[in-house]
């Protein structure tokens, strides 16, 4: 196949998605012979990552052969760069307040319920129950509304968590999913600590955005678009981007993913550090039969695998919206991270939402607990992992992208991922976790490749074992 469809530069501050370009892209991908696409699949096996016309070609196949080694290959590159670690979190919603008339979604301020936001104290309720659970690490999340709940909120939320210390540790990275801002205020989160800024464009497909975004300032898709890049500019190294698959055509908005995260690359040396791929879910306020572009599980599944093969090295997100076995499927074809033990609702864990009848964000469909959650992981040959220790040790931004693409990271991935198991096995494991976290310690301590750090990593686990707490690499 010749490339006919030429990219166009992006500038700074433009919008930089083409939307006939990637059209042009799942135009011309349709006729891409199998022998192309194997050499597609050949490339992608070195990890060398794809381009956008490679990337529209094994989106569109639907060979089951060329499917069956688009799964295989994302099962290879999970494993050879991932290990079998999953790293977890939690989300914690602080405020439903939103100015916002998104159609997909219930805090959609022409929805009537009763808002609200957390106080410090409950903050500190919801962070204790956390905590509990063996959270580490949480994304902090916010309707947008600069009256109700002002950036100098979210600050003080954060300064309330990372003040919070308890018996078994404390939350060490708080991550943040709040609507697109200004330099002036990135650079305040940038300041009190922010892990990941994470922010979802929904869509790229910018006649659906200003369709499904009916009023306030998020209908603004330049705006939205260009967050990242006033992100970066206040500081944040550390991006997340996603999009909520459902809402336009899924291949589309791959492709506009991947486009936005080599603008980041080009512009500011890093792409996007962890990619999330929420689909649709009923809400209250909303029906899924609005919705023409809903992704049934064949496409998803082929979606998150052609993501893993095309960006090898930026981590990959699923949230509770999926169910148990699919989360289960996925984490063979690219999921890096999951969260567990969820509540989507202002006040969820200390079921507050229930007293106050607030619903939740979105509903959700893999409600075990999170010991539930993290005990399969176990049992079905994964190493959770509670590791927050590269934004802690500044290894973030170009540092951390340097490190992932020469495939140094697992040098640090894996001994992290070991130490945290330890700590909450030691800290929240009964008899059974505790036995199957020693046997999962043994089996992988040998495969550090770093002598120093083996022998490093085999000392602190001792140290934990016998009460020492909070080591990494
Ligand atoms: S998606 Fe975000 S911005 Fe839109 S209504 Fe919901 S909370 Fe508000
Ligand atoms: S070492 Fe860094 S990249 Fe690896 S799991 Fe920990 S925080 Fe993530």
């Amino acid at each position: 196949m010749t490339e006919t469809v030429t990219k166009p530069s992006a500038q700074t501050g433009e919008i930089f998605i083409d939307r006939e370009y990637i059209e042009g892209l799942l135009e011309e991908a349709r006729h891409t012979s199998d022998d192309t696409i194997n050499r597609y699949l050949d490339k992608a096996e070195r990890f060398e990552g794809l381009t956008h016309r490679e990337i529209a070609s094994l989106l569109v196949t639907n060979n089951p052969d060329h499917l069956k080694r688009i799964f295989s290959v994302a099962w290879k590159i999970k494993q050879r760069i991932y290990g079998n670690r999953i790293v977890l979190f939690a989300p914690l919603y602080v405020s439903d307040y939103c100015v916002n008339r998104c159609s997909y979604c219930c805090y959609n301020c022409s929805h009537q319920f009763n808002r609200s936001k957390l106080t410090m104290d409950e903050v500190r309720e919801e962070i204790r129950i956390l905590e509990e659970m063996g959270h580490k690490r949480i994304a902090l999340e916010a309707g947008e509304n600069d009256r109700e709940c002002p950036i100098d909120y979210i600050l003080e939320c954060m300064s309330t968590i990372y003040g919070m210390k308890f018996k078994n540790g404390e939350i060490r990275r708080i991550n943040v999913n709040i609507a697109a801002t200004t330099v002036e205020n990135y650079r305040k989160l940038k300041d009190i600590g922010i892990g990941t800024y994470i922010l979802f464009q929904e869509t790229y497909h910018q006649p659906t955005y200003d369709r499904v975004h009916l009023g306030g300032p998020k209908k603004n898709y330049a705006y939205h678009l260009t967050a990242f890049d006033r992100a970066h500019e206040g500081g944040i190294d550390d991006v997340g981007g996603g999009v909520l698959f459902g809402l336009a055509d899924p291949y589309f908005e791959v492709l506009g993913l991947m486009i936005h995260n080599e603008h980041l690359e080009e512009r500011f040396n890093v792409g996007f550090h962890t990619i999330s791929v929420p689909r649709l879910c009923p809400a209250e306020g909303m029906s899924m039969r609005d919705f023409p572009y809903l992704v049934d599980d064949a496409v998803f599944e082929k979606i998150v695998a052609v993501i893993r093969l095309a960006v090898p090295f930026t981590g990959m997100i699923l949230s509770t919206r999926e169910s148990h076995a699919m989360r289960k499927k996925l984490l063979r074809l690219g999921i890096s991270q999951i969260s567990a033990g969820s509540s989507t609702g202002v006040g969820g864990y200390a079921k507050q939402e229930r007293r106050r009848g607030t619903p939740p964000q979105f509903e959700i469909n893999d409600d075990r607990s999170a010991m539930e959650i993290i005990t399969e992981l176990m049992d079905d040959g994964y190493i959770p992992s509670f590791c927050t220790a590269c934004y802690r040790n500044g290894r973030t931004g170009d540092r951390f992208m340097s490190l992932a693409k020469s495939g140094q990271i697992k040098n640090v991935c894996l001994p992290n991922a070991l130490m945290t198991l330890c700590e909450y096995s030691m800290d929240y494991g009964d008899g059974y976790f505790k036995q199957k976290a020693a046997e999962t310690i043994s089996r992988e301590i040998p495969g550090i490749a770093n002598e120093k750090i083996r022998v490093r990593t085999a000392e602190n686990v001792e140290k934990i074992r016998m009460g020492g707490r909070d080591f990494f690499v």
